[in-house]
């Protein structure tokens, strides 16, 4: 066994080891492997390995992937979004993470063919160097995402601040579920919001203990390029 192969059959323990902790089910828990520090061979060595989601935080990055790589997955669009750099990744994404400004939205709808999942990013922490939505701010963005019939708000997203405190980062994946439910509540048509995209390669059980349906995962799965599969 290689050691991609190792590293995903501990992360694959790791999540049963949290599904069995809360009593959910592993099959509600997807992985998007994040291949944007690894090359298109690993990537293509990732899917071989049975994964269906794929993670790139910059736009020429998914590109290029997409280029070299079976597109037999499904791509997540996971990092900060500019307006002008919409139109190139739109129709190969299957899901965009980061959505949280109104002219991102406006783009999203004027460029897509077809109906795009999102989530939109929460900065729960109130970390400054992060971006994202306040939890007061998330309300009346999602009702106003109404008129964008491009755009069906699937979940929510956040990123935890880098900290050791296990505490302080359950907290605000916790404090997420709750908006998620809140979300819910208002039944609104164009916003099922029924996903939670939380937890990295740090805190990726801590997120499934409270609820993460869209783990997303770099380095503890995919490693790193210098050090060879
Ligand atoms: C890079 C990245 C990840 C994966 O990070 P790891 O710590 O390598 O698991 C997840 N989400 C976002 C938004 C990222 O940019």
């Amino acid at each position: 066994m290689n050691k991609l192969q190792q590293r995903i059959q501990q992360i694959e323990k790791n999540i049963q080891t949290s599904c069995d902790k809360v009593g959910r089910n592993r099959s509600d828990v997807h992985v998007v492997a994040v291949t944007k520090g690894v090359s298109s061979t690993r990537a293509k060595q990732v899917i071989d390995s049975g994964f269906k989601h794929l993670g790139e935080n910059r736009p020429d990055g998914l590109t290029q992937k997409l280029e070299q790589v079976s597109d037999n997955v499904n791509w997540h669009f996971i990092g900060n979004l500019q307006s002008r750099r919409v139109r190139d990744i739109i129709d190969k994404v299957s899901h965009i993470h980061s959505l949280s400004r109104m002219s991102i939205a406006k783009e999203i709808q004027k460029r897509a063919t077809e109906q795009v999942d999102c989530f939109i990013q929460v900065n729960v922490s109130g970390e400054e160097s992060k971006s994202g939505l306040t939890p007061d701010e998330l309300t009346s963005f999602i009702e106003e995402l109404a008129e964008y019939d491009k755009i069906r708000v699937v979940g929510l997203m956040t990123m935890a601040p880098n900290t050791e405190d296990e505490e302080e980062i359950r907290a605000i994946f916790k404090k997420m579920r709750e908006l998620r439910n809140q979300i819910q509540t208002l039944n609104l048509a164009h916003a099922p919001c029924t996903e939670l995209s939380m937890g990295m390669s740090n805190d990726y059980m801590i997120a499934i203990e409270e609820g993460a349906t869209y783990v997303r995962i770099g380095t503890a799965l995919v490693g790193e390029e210098s050090e060879g599969d």
